[in-house]
């Protein structure tokens, strides 16, 4: 048996290489709980055929002596990411049948990388929740309390990876889906810089937000599967340059901005104390901690819940059951789209798409839309300022709360929404951010994970690495 629980990448690695365990031994280990644990916690949607078969082809290149540190090592990839040939279907019945025909520029790096993957991870339905709920194929549980939610929407991501399923998963972030889920499981999750990561092969949720990132067990293993996913994409016109990331040097010493008049109302006390402890441990690193100000931060939640569903019910409007997926049948086109999307699309997609065509429409969308985006852009001033005057990241909670219980929140939508307060900016602004584990809070008789989030400058996910490893390690 390998002690799954303590392993890394960078540790994987030096086994497979030493030949201390295959690839293909390894991920029998990772079959074999997926088998025990997967039943109870719905991490995997679906475990795929072939593991054996692909991790038998990594086991050939490195007698070969060839490959680099991800050769052979065993990933989840969340719903909405596409591998040819393979169900995807974003956890949505609309989807039910479909089957990909290209891979996204993600997997085609990994796969080049030689990693291989376990199967699909369970999300909330086109990555619209903060609880995995909002999946067609019921909740995903968290490893730490199976009473709880694991977060969302990567929660399937998260929950693999936290309990063994996975050494690691790629997630996708669109207001705070992987770094949330994280947070809750007790992961290292990271949202590159917008641009950092292709996005072609995902299934857009909010064109201008959305990025695909790694959930690690530690920072050095998300900082490889960032630099190996990572790169400029002719297949998508929004990924950035590499030149955008020959920056200067790391500083000696850390400025790191707090914005304490974000930090009050409706954030649980327990969390607060631990992001106190967390400054704390980052000051014994020799960092400095100084007070900031984002006058605008608290337009963030209503600004991102204006802008997403307007890109969602333009990104969604795709999915009409003459693509892709499943289709009711009515007695002409219109009635096949209405009874196609009003049956088989959730609630929760129902309604963001309802609230996004309101925003955008006619007579609305100055009052709405604009408005936001115009805000957006004032947040964004914010950070910069920040940026400028010497600050080189900014830390928050990741998460106002611990991961919540099943059904806590379901039938109330905005009490949902609140769970991603502190995430969303990152998405707004487009600037990278990362959730590092910060220790636990007791509930009645479990201890649950948190999360320190840090913000850094756009293409500065060096500093986040940094200061993260940092942080580990104290
Ligand atoms: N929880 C947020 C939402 O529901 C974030 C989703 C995401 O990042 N994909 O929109």
């Amino acid at each position: 048996m390998i002690d799954l629980k303590t392993l890394t990448i960078r540790k994987a690695h030096e086994h497979l290489k030493k030949g201390d365990f295959s690839a293909r031994e390894l991920a029998e280990n990772y079959l074999a709980e997926i088998e025990k644990k997967n039943p109870e916690l719905n991490a995997y949607l679906e475990v795929f055929g072939d593991v054996l078969e692909q991790a038998g082809a990594a086991d050939e290149k490195i007698k070969n002596g060839g490959g680099g540190v991800l050769l052979g090592i065993p990933f989840a990839t969340k719903d909405n990411i596409l591998i040819k040939g393979r169900r995807a279907g974003a956890a949505s019945k609309i989807l039910e049948g479909y089957v990909a025909t290209y891979d996204a520029t993600v997997i085609k790096k990994l796969k080049e990388a030689g990693a291989i993957f376990l199967g699909r991870a369970n999300m909330d339905e086109f990555a619209m929740g903060s609880s995995t709920e909002n999946s067609s194929y019921g909740v995903t549980k968290n490893p730490h309390d199976e009473t709880r939610v694991a977060g969302g929407s990567s929660g399937g991501s998260a929950a693999a990876v936290a309990a063994d399923l996975a050494l690691a998963a790629l997630g996708s972030d669109t207001g705070g889906s992987i770094r949330q889920p994280a947070s809750f499981c007790g992961l290292v999750g990271l949202k590159p810089t917008y641009g950092a990561v292709s996005r072609f092969g995902l299934m857009a949720m909010g064109s201008s937000l959305d990025q695909i990132g790694p959930l690690a067990k530690t920072v050095g293993d998300a900082e490889i599967i960032f630099n190996a996913i990572r790169g400029q994409d002719s297949m998508d016109s929004t990924t950035i340059s590499e030149k955008t990331y020959s920056v200067e040097n790391l500083p000696k010493k850390f400025v790191i901005g707090v914005p304490r008049d974000f930090l009050g109302e409706g954030v649980d006390k327990k969390v607060l104390e631990n992001f106190e402890a967390g400054l704390k441990k980052l000051q014994q690193t020799g960092a400095e901690i100084r007070d900031i100000e984002l006058p605008n931060i608290k337009y963030s939640l209503p600004v991102y819940y204006i802008i997403m569903p307007a890109e969602i019910s333009s990104n969604l409007a795709r999915f009409d059951g003459v693509k892709f997926g499943a289709k009711i049948s009515g007695a002409n086109l219109l009635e096949d789209y209405m009874k196609t999307r009003g049956q088989l699309f959730g609630k929760e997609a129902c309604r963001r798409i309802i609230i996004g065509t309101y925003v955008l429409s006619a007579g609305y969308y100055d009052a709405y839309y604009n408005r936001a985006v115009a805000v957006r852009k004032l947040i964004a001033d914010d950070f910069k300022k920040v940026f400028a005057s010497g600050v080189h990241a900014i830390a928050t909670p990741t998460t106002p709360s611990p991961a919540f219980k099943i059904g806590e929140k379901t039938s109330d939508p905005l009490q949902m929404y609140l769970a991603d307060i502190f995430t969303v900016t990152a998405n707004i602004t487009g600037l990278p951010a990362i959730s590092i584990p910060s220790g636990f809070a007791a509930s009645v008789d479990k201890q649950l994970p948190l999360g320190f989030q840090l913000q850094a400058p756009r293409a500065r996910e060096d500093i986040l690495f940094e200061i993260g490893k940092k942080f580990e390690k104290i």
